[in-house]
């Protein structure tokens, strides 16, 4: 007997017939003998509807009420799923964020989980009952709701996987693994049978958004196996058993893997695009000590992540432009803020362009292999594809362009570094 936590996102959730189908899933898993957590997301679309509904009532939101706004969308699929279980015939019921509770801190709209009590939902699973959790949810210290940042349902699952001490996490989507880049936009992207939890992290930071970031973080941290799979598979076939996904795994499993000749190590694990920053120039700030902190601890104090920064060189006159990236979903605060500084901060123009996108070439083999960001930017140039910004990290080389050349750039680089798959195999 296994302790399994199985998460299903938004798709396999749209909707009572495909609710109907995760539920057969959940029915069977259980059916072999196994204790079974259950974690989803909203129906697929839901949390955009009502992020747009917290927009249109006040752009500058209140991110407590934002919350309470968007975390509705995993209480009725929670509902929903443990009434078609019960259709089915099994024992289940729904744990919402703040019953369990999952406790969280930090900023609302990105809380983090800090501990999930989890003695009622193991008694629970042991009667047999199928526990059914909403992602996503979480409870603050002053007992308001919180939700974990886009994507967050992961996360709600590695969590609650680390604290039921679960044998494994299956993350149920709507591609059956990890590509080498978004199946979407690469038709020749190869599934992987097995990524590093420091790739996986690496590739999610910088928009892979098949994981959330902090699920990795927390899943590598807590040692909890995580396996990405597909719930859209033949109706009597329990996927984890018969349609392995991608396991996620320790840097020692990768090197087994690939001394069985299971795994090919590549210098470039994966690409990913990253549609959902904005860029942000302050012109003619003061060239001198302590500018760029005036401009960015507004920012921090607000939670606003900065990505990408660059300070172009100095003018004649003392001055200089900053230019950096924010997520698109913070700007209209950023630049409020900014405003509110600009006596103190000193710059003239604030340019704000959010039709810009992140591309990114991921891989361990960068550490030991050079060359790697030249082939980025020559496969770039050879198409005209201007480059507004570029960062780097040990295992990660990133460029800033125009939104519109997003998938362009994807395919050429997914080209440029060897992995198409062959003809035969897509
Ligand atoms: P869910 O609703 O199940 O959480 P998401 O939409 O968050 O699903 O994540 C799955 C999507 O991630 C896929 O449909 C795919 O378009 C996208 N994706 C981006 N990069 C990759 C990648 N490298 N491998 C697989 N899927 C990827
Ligand atoms: N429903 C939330 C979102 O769309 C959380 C999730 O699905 O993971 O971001
Ligand atoms: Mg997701």
């Amino acid at each position: 007997m296994a302790r399994i936590v199985m998460k299903f996102g938004g798709t396999s959730m749209a909707g009572t017939e495909r609710i109907r189908r995760v539920a057969n899933i959940v029915r069977k898993q259980q059916a072999r003998g196994h204790e079974v957590a259950v974690v989803v997301s909203a129906m697929a679309g839901e949390t955009d509807r009502l992020v747009n509904f917290c927009r249109e009532a006040n752009a500058l939101y209140d991110p407590a009420e934002y919350d309470v706004v968007v975390a509705s969308g995993e209480q009725v699929t929670s509902g929903l799923l443990a009434l078609t279980l019960q259709a089915l015939g099994c024992q289940a019921r729904s744990w919402l964020g703040w019953q369990l509770p999952v406790n969280t801190i930090e900023a609302h709209a990105k809380a983090r989980i800090d501990s999930i009590d989890a003695e009622a939902l193991i008694a629970s699973m042991q009667r047999g009952e199928i526990a059914v959790i909403p992602g996503f949810q979480g409870l603050s210290d002053e007992g308001r709701l919180t939700t974990l940042g886009r994507g967050g349902s992961d996360t709600s699952a590695v969590a609650v996987a680390a604290a039921i001490g679960a044998d494994r996490c299956d993350i149920y989507t709507d591609v059956d693994g990890v590509y080498t880049t978004d199946p979407r936009i690469v038709a020749k992207a190869r599934k992987q049978k097995a990524v590093t939890y420091e790739e996986m992290l690496e590739l999610a930071s910088v928009g892979a958004k098949v994981l959330q970031t902090r699920s990795v973080g927390l899943a590598m941290k807590e040692g909890v196996r995580v396996q990405v799979l597909s719930s859209f598979v033949g109706e009597d076939a329990i996927p984890a058993d018969e349609h392995p996904g991608t396991m996620i795994v320790s840097e020692e499993e990768m090197n087994e893997l690939v001394e069985k000749g299971d795994m090919e190590r590549q210098h470039v694990t994966g690409i990913a695009h990253d549609k959902n920053e904005a860029k942000v120039i302050l012109t003619r700030v003061p060239d001198k000590p302590g500018a760029v902190a005036h401009i960015f601890e507004p920012l921090a104090a607000a939670s606003i992540n900065v990505d990408m920064i660059i300070q172009n060189v100095g003018r004649d006159k003392g001055e200089t432009d900053v230019t950096f990236t924010v997520p698109q979903a913070d700007l209209a605060r950023a630049q409020a803020l900014l405003e509110d500084k600009r006596e103190d901060i000193g710059f003239n123009r604030l340019i704000t362009d959010s039709k810009v996108a992140k591309i990114s070439v991921v891989g361990v083999g960068m550490k030991s292999h050079a060359g790697v960001a030249s082939t980025m930017f020559k496969a770039l140039a050879d198409r005209a594809i201007n480059i507004q910004a570029i960062t780097t990290s040990e295992i990660k080389v990133s460029v800033l362009i125009d939104e519109d050349e997003t998938e362009l750039a994807v395919r050429v680089l997914h080209t440029a570094y060897g992995l198409d798959a062959s003809d035969e195999a897509a």
